[in-house]
């Protein structure tokens, strides 16, 4: 399982949900969370923290999301040199159940559909780095 001492950034337009995602994480253990309402808000995170060298280690987010959504933010991850292996966790509404294939496709880790509970969150986590560690 990824260790407490990951660095993770959550991405969601919706306080709320970003506020549920931190609970759960701070339950399991986490503590260095980041978080920002768009991908781009998202993207500055992560290079000024990889300029930091405090790189992000796992990001979670929502899909859709204004100015810049989930997959375009997962499209750029992938295509960077330097942060192209970054775990993502896309968080999906039901109504995109139909989109997930898009996302596997453009290399989501792993993908959670909204609402769900800490135990899911914690399971899907737990494939995600089981993956990453074989
Ligand atoms: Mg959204």
């Amino acid at each position: 399982m990824f260790p407490p001492s990951t660095r993770v950034l959550i991405l969601d337009d919706m306080q709320s949900i970003r506020d549920l995602v931190k609970g759960h994480l701070r339950s399991l253990g986490y503590q260095e969370l980041y978080e920002a309402e768009n991908g781009q808000e998202g993207l500055k995170i992560l290079v000024e923290r990889y300029a930091h060298s405090q790189p992000i280690q796992l990001v979670i987010s929502d899909w859709n999301m204004p100015v810049m959504s989930g997959l375009e933010l997962l499209k750029q991850i992938r295509a960077s040199t330097t942060m192209g292996q970054m775990p993502f966790v896309l968080l999906t509404s039901e109504a995109e159940r139909d989109q997930v294939t898009e996302a596997v496709l453009a290399g989501a880790s792993q993908y959670i559909v909204k609402p769900f509970s800490g135990k899911v969150l914690e399971e899907k986590l737990k494939g995600v780095w089981a993956k990453i560690k074989k």
